[in-house]
């Protein structure tokens, strides 16, 4: 049934965990160029596209590589996803910086490094204004429109701290008016669901009526939100529905506009979700009153996205697909809870099995971390029939890297507990 959403096999992913080591990670470099391939065909009717794809998904920079090559821009949220794209060959004009809530510096060095910048509240407008007029920037409008039901990722409604609200306009025109500054962009980012693309388009008509009070636009960013299946049954976006409604509105829009504008969007799941693949080996299966648990060689430290937002990926087990399904709970072995699924219907598991996620190209290895003083996991590139290793796992030394331990701080004194 899941074969339709994913497409790398079981020989595959056993071969490459077999010759780098789980846990680890694998991306499919032609998932990422189809799902690529298939958002510009959607928007064809629109003559000047731009994906700057979310280098904060997955930002390894062999993935960055990849996008440059496949005709992506990067939309990057820090000046260190700024630096990965400049040295993943990305021109800074290719680049957008679209932070939230950074210092006024960081939005220099980011203009300084000749990458377009976009400034999402009236602060530091009017203070990037009024020293640098002379450089154009994009900013971020906050629309209030609710997209999709999960508090977590929808940013653009009423108490959301992303944007400058539309009903600050006036004085964001006054800004922009004292300081003299060109704004050559307006982007808007609802949040990471589009289920409702009347919804979406809804909020659209508050950018183009926003718009309508820049004369020098050189584009109109309407951020990202695609949204993909991770099961059975899920809603996704509707993306070739979207293209001919959005694509149409907007080409009318130029039109009034009286200039041909740039269409932009920051597609990061949509793009490298489905693409990824997580595999991690079964330590122990164990058996209580209430479930069967199968612990593997992992947590959140590697794959946090089930405890942080509750998202449900699909759980193979690829040492054994052809075995009995039985119901497991997946677990990790934080000393926390880190459940990566409930009851879940999985080929029979055996300890040392080898189980497989499923939509773990975004938003999984870019959150990993040390909890626990565990290593991150390795990445790997499927591309061209070939397994080419893109990070290697870490080693203790990784752990250890940038401790300090002054020398004798604790030597020669008498122990401050008493131990009598
Ligand atoms: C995270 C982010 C995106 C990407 O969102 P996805 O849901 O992964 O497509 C796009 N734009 C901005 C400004 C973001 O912060």
């Amino acid at each position: 049934m899941l074969k339709a959403l994913h497409d790398v096999d079981t020989t595959i992913l056993n071969q490459v965990a077999a010759d780098y080591g789980a846990p680890l990670y694998v991306y499919d470099s032609a998932r990422i160029q189809s799902q690529f391939e298939r958002l510009t065909e959607a928007f064809k009717s629109v003559p000047r596209l731009k994906l700057n794809y979310a280098a904060k998904a997955l930002s390894n920079i062999s993935i960055l590589r990849l996008m440059k090559h496949l005709g992506s821009g990067l939309d990057t949220v820090s000046i260190q996803e700024v630096r990965l794209g400049l040295l993943a060959g990305f021109a800074p004009e290719d680049i957008i910086y679209t932070p939230n809530g950074v210092s006024l510096g960081e939005l220099e060095e980011a203009a300084a490094l000749g990458v377009q910048i976009n400034i999402d509240n009236l602060s530091v407008l009017e203070q990037f204004g009024s020293r640098h007029p002379q450089v154009p920037v994009c900013i971020r409008i906050n629309p209030h429109v609710m997209a999709g039901g999960h508090s977590k990722i929808s940013v653009g409604h009423i108490d959301s701290k992303f944007g400058i609200s539309i009903h600050q306009i006036p004085h964001l025109l006054r800004i922009v008016e004292l300081t003299g500054m060109k704004i050559n962009g307006i982007h808007m980012h609802t949040g990471s669901d589009i289920l409702d693309i009347g919804v979406f388009l809804y909020a659209s008509e508050i950018l183009f009526e926003t718009a309508k009070n820049f004369k020098d636009l050189d584009f109109i960013d309407f951020g990202s939100g695609f949204k993909v299946p991770y099961r059975e049954g899920d809603i996704q976006t509707n993306v070739e529905e979207l293209g001919v409604k959005l694509g149409n509105r907007f080409n009318k829009f130029c039109e009034e506009y009286g200039k041909d504008l740039v269409l932009t969007f920051e597609p990061g799941k949509f793009l490298v979700s489905q693409a990824g693949y997580f595999v991690a080996r079964v330590n122990v299966v164990k058996q209580t009153t209430s479930t069967v648990f199968a612990q593997i060689d992992s947590g959140f430290n590697h794959l946090i996205r089930p405890m942080f937002y509750g998202a449900s990926h699909e759980i193979t087990n690829i040492s054994n697909p052809n075995g009995k399904e039985r119901y497991y709970s997946v677990v990790g072995y934080i000393c926390e809870t880190d459940t990566f699924g409930n009851n879940r219907r999985i080929n029979e598991i055996s300890e040392g099995d080898l189980l497989c996620f499923k939509n773990a190209g975004a938003y999984c290895f870019t959150m990993a971390s040390n909890y626990n003083s565990r290593y991150r996991p390795a990445e790997v590139l499927w591309h061209q029939g070939k397994a080419h290793l893109i990070r290697e796992h870490e080693t203790f030394e990784d752990i250890t890297r940038n401790q300090v331990d002054p020398v004798g701080l604790f030597e020669g004194v008498e122990s401050a507990v008493n131990t009598k």
